[in-house]
């Protein structure tokens, strides 16, 4: 994949917001871990990509007029069969939409310590402006990140980690295992490098990412470009 090709093409086009697939085939491209994904557009694609893929299985509901996918029921996890993949199909076919329909067929990712976010936005003055949270009520409440200008530095990323106060939670609270701190600085590193590099990217959400003792993987994504002038 030629990401500058990838964006200009979309631009061009008008396609500005990229979807959830798009969004993780960018990332995965610059070494950011997703689920396995296939896109199907019948039932019988949807069966056989489930079993490639291997269960369990999530599908979800691609449709240009759906942005959060939970709150309209397009999101099914934890799909343990054929049976389950095909009952999930024939729910998710019932959810109105004016737009074509697709499936996201991926792997359902393992259990994480937590759910992170981590973001980027455009800022008028500064330019790119790199975010990092624990998901969930912490950044939707409590308003809990971070954020640093781009680009940042390995030190910038620590710092970024630290200073928010949901940190214990990473670092081994109350016995749980603590997170793979270095695999955050690395995706966070290797944000920093994309949007510096590819000043056509406004916005990107990466929402929620699944943080592990090793690892983490990025199972939700959204990456929004800037209009042409
Ligand atoms: P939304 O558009 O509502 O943000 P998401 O794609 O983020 O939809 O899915 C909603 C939730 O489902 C996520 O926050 C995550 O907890 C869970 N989820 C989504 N995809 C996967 C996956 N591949 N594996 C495990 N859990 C997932
Ligand atoms: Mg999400």
């Amino acid at each position: 994949m030629n990401i500058a090709e990838v964006l200009k093409n979309k631009i061009e086009t008008n396609q500005t917001v990229l979807t959830e697939f798009e969004s993780k085939e960018l990332l995965q491209e610059i070494g950011i871990l997703v689920p396995g994904q296939k896109l199907t557009t019948s039932k019988e694609e949807t069966l056989s990509a489930a079993e490639n893929i291997g269960f369990p299985i999530v599908l979800k509901l691609m449709a240009e007029d759906i942005v959060h996918k939970s709150d309209t029921g397009a999101v099914k996890l934890n799909l343990k069969s054929k049976q389950e993949v095909e009952n999930a199909y024939e729910e998710l076919m019932k959810i109105p939409s004016q737009k074509e329909k697709k499936i996201s067929v991926q792997k359902m990712a393992d259990e994480p310590i937590t759910e992170l976010i981590i973001g980027m936005t455009t800022d008028p003055q500064f330019g790119p402006a790199l975010m990092f949270g624990i998901g969930g009520i912490l950044v939707e409440l409590l308003e809990d990140v971070s954020f640093r200008i781009a680009p940042i530095t390995e030190y910038d990323a620590k710092e970024m980690i630290r200073e928010i106060k949901g940190f214990p939670i990473l670092d081994g609270y109350r016995g749980k295992p603590k997170a793979d701190l270095d695999a955050i600085v690395n995706t966070l590193l290797t944000i920093s490098e994309l949007v510096v590099k590819h000043e056509e990217i406004n916005e990107m959400d990466l929402n929620p990412v699944f943080i592990y003792e090793k690892g983490l993987i990025c199972v939700d994504a959204r990456i929004i470009l800037k209009k042409s002038d």
